[in-house]
C-alpha cells in the first residue's frame, strides 16, 4: 500500500470511528438528559399509583425474586419474578436527606413526596422547620382528583405522613393525626395511630375528630368489606394488629385478615372517579423486619407487598392509556446483602422457608421463658426443638450452639438492667440478643448477610409503568421522583 492510499484509509477509518461514536452517544445523551428533566409535555396521567416499599432496595428484591423461585422451582437454579420487577422503565434514584448521606423515613419521604431534601426527623417543612413543602398528594387533592393514603404501619408513621402533614419532628404523632383529620383526603387505610389521643392521653380523639369532619372510621373486618362508594370519606384500621399499632407481619398475619393487597383493591374501589386519583400504598415492615436482620420476614412482606401491586396492574389493564404506576423504596435498611463468608457464592434460601414466625412474635416466647424459668436460668437445651420447628434449625454447629448460648444469657437479663456496652450492640442491636441470634445464623446458613441495624445510603431502585414512565429511566436524586410525578400528574411542584 502506498502512503496516499494509507493516509486516505486511516483518514475515513478515523471518520467513520468518530461518526460511530456520535451516532452511539446521541441516544444516550437524551436519555441521561430525560432522566434529569423533570418537565414533561406529554399527556397526563389521570391514575396514579405511587410504592414505596420502607427499607427496600435491590437486597430486598432481589432476596424476594430468590426465595420465590426457590419455592416455584423446588429448589433449583431459578429466579421468581415479581410484578414490578418486570416493569419496562427501571431507574436509580440516590437517597441522601439535606444533612446526612444514610436518610431516615422523614427526610425521605418528604423528598418523595413533595420534591425537597430536608433533615433527618423533619416531615414535610425545610431543615429552618419554617417552611411547608406542598405534597403531591395535597396538589393532586386540589386539583379535583382523589386522594387515598395506605400503609401497613400506623398511618401517622414518617412515610403516609409525609404525603399529609408538615411537622419540625415525625414524632408530633398527635398533630400529624390532626393533619389528617383535617387533610380533606379521601381514603386513608392500614394501621391505626400511635397517640391518637396525644401523648398525655388527655385531648380529643383523632378519630372522633375525623368522623366529625365526614370521615367514616371502621376498625373491623366486616365493615372494611362493606365499606362502598356511598360511604365517602373513609379512614380504615386493620382488626389485627400488632405493635406500635401497625398491621401484623405478612409471616404472623391470620389467614382470612385484611391485606395490602385488600387495602389496595379498596382503594381503587373507592377512589375511581371522572377526575382521576392519586393513590400512595407502602409496604412500611419491610424496614422494621431489615431493622431486626430479620431475612425470612422481610421476603415474604417484600411478596405481599408486589401483591398490593398487581392489584394497581389489573387497574392499569382496563386503563392503560391514563395510569401511571411508580415503585420504589425510600432508602435500603440492614445493609442486606446476598453472600456471606460462611456460605461464599452458594444460597441456600429454602432454609428461610423454614422460618415460620416473625423475630417480635419470637420475642414475646423469650420474653415469656424469662419470666418462667427466672433471669440467669436459661438452658439452649429448652430451646433446640423450638429452633427445630419454628427456624428450621436442625443443623447447628458448635460455634452456632456457644453463639446461641451467649445469646441466650444476654436475653434472660431484664431489659431495663441491660448495659450498653459497644461488643454487645454489634452482636444484638437493640434487639432481643438470643433472637437476633437466631436469624443471624439461619440467614448466614442460607447465604445472607447484614451490616446494620440501622439504614444504609446505597441507591435505590425505581420501577415505572404507564402514562410519563420513560421519565423514571436514569440515574437521579429522590427529589426528582416527586417533581417527575407531579409534571405526569399535571400539577405543578412547588
Ligand atoms: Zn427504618
Amino acid at each position: 500500500m502506498n502512503k496516499r492510499i494509507k493516509w486516505v484509509s486511516l483518514s475515513v477509518a478515523i471518520i467513520v470511528l468518530i461518526a460511530v461514536v456520535l451516532v452511539a452517544a446521541l441516544p444516550q445523551q437524551q436519555i441521561a438528559n430525560a432522566s434529569v428533566d423533570n418537565g414533561y409535555a406529554g399527556k397526563k396521567a389521570k391514575y396514579v399509583f405511587f410504592f414505596i416499599g420502607d427499607g427496600m432496595a435491590m437486597p430486598q428484591v432481589n432476596a424476594a425474586e430468590i426465595f420465590k423461585g426457590t419455592l416455584e422451582s423446588d429448589n433449583k437454579m431459578h429466579k421468581g419474578k415479581l410484578a414490578f420487577t418486570v416493569f419496562p422503565y427501571q431507574g436509580m434514584q440516590t437517597t441522601q436527606s439535606n444533612n446526612t448521606f444514610i436518610t431516615e423515613s422523614a427526610a425521605a419521604g418528604t423528598a418523595l413526596a413533595t420534591g425537597h431534601k430536608t433533615n433527618n426527623d423533619i416531615l414535610g417543612m425545610d431543615e429552618t422547620k419554617t417552611v411547608k413543602f406542598k405534597t403531591m398528594a395535597e396538589l393532586a387533592k386540589e386539583k379535583g382528583m382523589k386522594v387515598g393514603i395506605v400503609s401497613n404501619v400506623s398511618i401517622d408513621h414518617a412515610t403516609p405522613g409525609a404525603f399529609y402533614a408538615h411537622e419540625p419532628t415525625r414524632k408530633n404523632y398527635y398533630e400529624i393525626g390532626l393533619a389528617l383529620a383535617n387533610s380533606g383526603f379521601d381514603y386513608f387505610a392500614g394501621g391505626g395511630l400511635l397517640a391518637p389521643t396525644g401523648p398525655k392521653r388527655d385531648k380529643t380523639s383523632i378519630f372522633d375528630i375525623a368522623k366529625n369532619n365526614g370521615y367514616k372510621v371502621v376498625n373491623t373486618q366486616a365493615e372494611f368489606t362493606n365499606l362502598s362508594k356511598q360511604d365517602g370519606k373513609v379512614f380504615a384500621v386493620a382488626e389485627e394488629l400488632a405493635a406500635e399499632a401497625a398491621m401484623p407481619y405478612d409471616i404472623d398475619s391470620s389467614s382470612g385478615q385484611v391485606t395490602l393487597a385488600d387495602l389496595t383493591r379498596k382503594g381503587i374501589e373507592l377512589l375511581d372517579n371522572s377526575q382521576g386519583f392519586f393513590l400512595m400504598v407502602e409496604g412500611g415492615k419491610i424496614d422494621w423486619s431489615c431493622h431486626a436482620n430479620d431475612a425470612a420476614t422481610t421476603v415474604r412482606d417484600v411478596l405481599a407487598f408486589d401483591n398490593a401491586i398487581s392489584e394497581a396492574l389489573k387497574f392499569y389493564a382496563k386503563h392503560p392509556n391514563e395510569t401511571l404506576i411508580v415503585v420504589t423504596g425510600d432508602h435500603e435498611t440492614g445493609g442486606m446483602s446476598i453472600g456471606f463468608a460462611g456460605t461464599e457464592y452458594e444460597t441456600f434460601f429454602s432454609k428461610i422457608d423454614n422460618q415460620n414466625l416473625s423475630f417480635e412474635e419470637f420475642d414475646k416466647r423469650i420474653k415469656a421463658y424469662r419470666n418462667l424459668v427466672g433471669e440467669q436460668n436459661g438452658n439452649l437445651n429448652d430451646w433446640l426443638p423450638i429452633l427445630a420447628d419454628n427456624f428450621g434449625l436442625t443443623d447447628l454447629t458448635d460455634y452456632d450452639k456457644s453463639r446461641l448460648k451467649s445469646a441466650l444469657a444476654a436475653s434472660m437479663v431484664d431489659p431495663k438492667k441491660r448495659g450498653k456496652d459497644p461488643a454487645s450492640y454489634l452482636l444484638y442491636g437493640p434487639y432481643e440478643p438470643f433472637s437476633v441470634t437466631v436469624t443471624h445464623i439461619l440467614n448466614q446458613k442460607a447465604g445472607i448477610g447484614w451490616t446494620t441495624y440501622a439504614h444504609t445510603g446505597v441507591a435505590v431502585p425505581v420501577f415505572a409503568q404507564g402514562v410519563g414512565g420513560d421519565l423514571f429511566q436514569g440515574y437521579y436524586d429522590n427529589t426528582d421522583i416527586a417533581k417527575k410525578i407531579m409534571n405526569i400528574m399535571g400539577v405543578k411542584p412547588q
